[in-house]
């Protein structure tokens, strides 16, 4: 086998041990999670916060509620056992007895639009909550297929970093280091197939000297995009 055909045996191995590696990075990267499901997690929560506010809120006006009342019904006890006499005080305690019940129903009516308020926020924090489980659903799946690929994706990159390591001992050092330095200045494509006598790299037609040296076995590179040519 020519040093040509073993280098462009490498370079089939190469392209494909880096096609594999950015796929891997980006099945690794798409098991992230996705900025819609972060931010749907976000106004889920905040939905939550808000609803629980507002139910802290309807818990303290029913406390202060039942405390009105209380204070009412003691007040009224006394207004109407008998215990007091005096003229000024029994007035004092009507009008505090009407006093509370005011501010009683004061307060019942914004405990009544605080529980509306709950209901609303409820239906959204429902809302909410709803589209995380469907986003993270989809997710979960994605990440599911992502996983079985990154596995097989795993494997086989093993198995090709093997087959590299076979294939590079064919090559002799010389020809080996040409490689390497053309794998970094042509981008990751060091050796061209010669087909005709087109490379099919830059696609140029080469001299029939350079075509014929390369029939031989030779190691030349093409005129123009200075790539090794292997004939195909
Ligand atoms: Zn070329």
């Amino acid at each position: 086998m020519s040093q040509a055909r073993v280098l462009y045996d490498l370079q089939q191995i190469d392209t494909e041990i880096r096609t594999k590696k950015q796929r891997l990075g980006e099945v690794l990267r798409l098991q992230k999670e996705p900025p819609a499901l972060v931010a749907a997690r976000e106004a889920a929560q905040a939905a939550e916060d808000e609803l629980h506010r507002w139910r802290a809120r309807h818990n303290d006006l029913t406390l202060e509620i039942a405390g009105v009342t209380d204070k009412a019904t003691r007040s009224e006890e006394r207004l109407y056992s008998g215990v007091v006499k005096n003229p000024k005080e029994l007035n004092d305690l009507q009008h505090e007895v009407e006093a509370l019940g005011r501010r009683r129903a004061t307060l019942e009516d914004e405990a009544l639009n605080v529980m509306m308020t709950v209901d609303e926020r409820r239906t959204v924090e429902r809302a909410a909550t709803a589209e995380v489980e469907r986003l993270a659903g989809e997710f979960n799946a994605a990440v599911a297929t992502l996983k079985v690929e990154q596995q097989s994706l795993g494997v086989h990159l093993s198995k090709l970093i093997e087959k590299r390591g076979r294939q590079a001992t064919l090559a002799q050092p010389a020809a080996l280091k040409s490689y390497d330095q053309l794998i970094q200045e042509k981008r990751g494509l060091a050796v061209a197939g010669l087909r005709g006598s087109k490379c099919q790299a830059c696609q140029m037609t080469l001299a029939g000297s350079t075509v014929r040296a390369a029939a031989e076995g030779k190691l030349v590179r093409c005129d123009s995009c200075g790539r090794i040519l292997c004939p195909l």
